[in-house]
């Protein structure tokens, strides 16, 4: 099934599958280039994407925006999206019922970007995109060819404020993605 970005960000917006729009402020659907050829996967909002309706808005994004920087990316040049496209109370996991309720609009948003390759943030996007028992510590840097998409695991920033002894890993691994980029993408620059 193909749709377009305006039907499916409407329908996206009505959504009642799961109990999570009760809570929510702001539906955080995506942001960034709409062809991308590089998109990052998060979990779900937080307090404040849930208020602005971004995401990655708050201390994790600003730390993402740095790792985005450190291999010459900015926000405009990729799409992020999060498992999940509303807030979980308390800042809590998403559920299983609201991950598999949800996935949907992210396969739908992939469809519609069609990227070269789908970065995971954390274990949970990791393990519902790339393999269920995906150990971030363990599988954080490959690159798993999936036909169509290159897939990455990759620490979530807000792991990585939690523990700042992990950077060296997520550089190591930016660094990976980097070469990537420059290897197989025609139109992202990483400058
Ligand atoms: N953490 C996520 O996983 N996604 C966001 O959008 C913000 C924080």
């Amino acid at each position: 099934m193909t749709t377009t970005w305006t039907s499916l960000k409407a329908d996206c917006i009505a959504c009642r599958k799961c109990s999570l729009y009760e809570g929510r402020t702001n539906l955080v659907f995506g942001v960034g280039d709409e062809s991308a050829e590089v998109m990052f996967v998060g979990e779900g909002p937080g307090e404040r994407e849930d208020q602005l309706g971004e995401p990655f808005v708050g201390r994790a994004g600003q730390l993402l925006d740095d790792m985005l920087a450190a291999i010459g990316l900015d926000r405009s040049k990729v799409y992020i999206a999060n498992i999940v496209k509303c807030r979980p109370p308390g800042n809590r996991d998403p559920l299983n019922v609201e991950q598999e309720a949800c996935i949907g609009w992210l396969r739908a948003q992939v469809q519609l970007i069609d990227p070269k390759i789908i970065v995971c943030l954390g274990r949970i996007a990791a393990s519902v995109i790339i393999e269920k028992d995906f150990k971030i510590t363990r599988d954080r840097g490959k690159l798993y060819d999936r036909g169509k998409y290159a897939l990455m695991g990759i620490y979530h920033p807000a792991f990585v404020l939690r523990d700042p002894g992990r950077r060296p890993e997520v550089f190591e691994d930016l660094k990976k993605l980097e070469d990537y980029i420059k290897s197989h993408c025609i139109s992202t620059v990483c400058e």
